[in-house]
């Protein structure tokens, strides 16, 4: 892994941001890199992925059905767009979007803390039972009760869920 520290901030401006770029190799997916950046002064943090060949276009459906899919691995880029219909969630890129490698718990438990958040800060009891019905159903996923479908669109190509279960299809511009 290479880093760079006390790099100018293009926020506060201030000489302590670390930028840190590791090379990966995915399996089916193949080599690439996953870039951030980080100040220590003011907070500031931005990653991405990007893999080394260019990437066509992709929408990826998969299915979490068991707890096993837990740990199927996932490569999301800061251009993709991560919906859970059943959830009524929606992740789209934006300027404050990141991009990782994790895996569906990860993404799961992402959610989740959305989902915590509203329920903290929401003043009508209808949501506070609404969040906490979501938080329900999520709990329910990771124990394998409940089938999710995940759908992650990503224009640049750059996203994966590495699973010989998940459908690959091109994604129409
Ligand atoms: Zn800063």
């Amino acid at each position: 892994m290479d880093k760079i520290e006390n790099q100018p901030c293009p926020f506060c401006k201030q000489n302590k941001m670390t930028m840190t770029e590791e090379e990966l190799e995915i399996p089916y997916f193949g080599k690439c890199f996953l870039f951030a950046l980080n100040c220590s002064a003011c907070g500031y943090k931005m990653s991405d992925v990007e893999a080394e060949k260019d990437k066509e276009p992709v929408k990826i459906i998969f299915t979490v059905e068991n707890e096993k899919d837990m740990k199927v691995r996932v490569v999301k880029s800061s251009n993709a767009t991560v919906s859970v219909p059943q959830l009524r969630m929606k992740v789209s890129p934006g300027p404050a979007s990141e991009g990782y490698i994790s895996n569906i718990e990860g993404i799961l438990d992402r959610f989740k803390k959305v989902v915590e958040d509203l329920k903290e800060t929401a003043e009508e009891d209808e949501e506070k039972r609404e969040a906490k019905n979501l938080l329900k159903k999520i709990w329910k996923v990771r124990c394998g009760d409940v089938p999710l479908k995940i759908i992650i669109e990503d224009p640049s190509g750059n996203s994966a869920i590495i699973s010989e279960k998940a459908s690959i299809l091109k994604l129409k511009k």
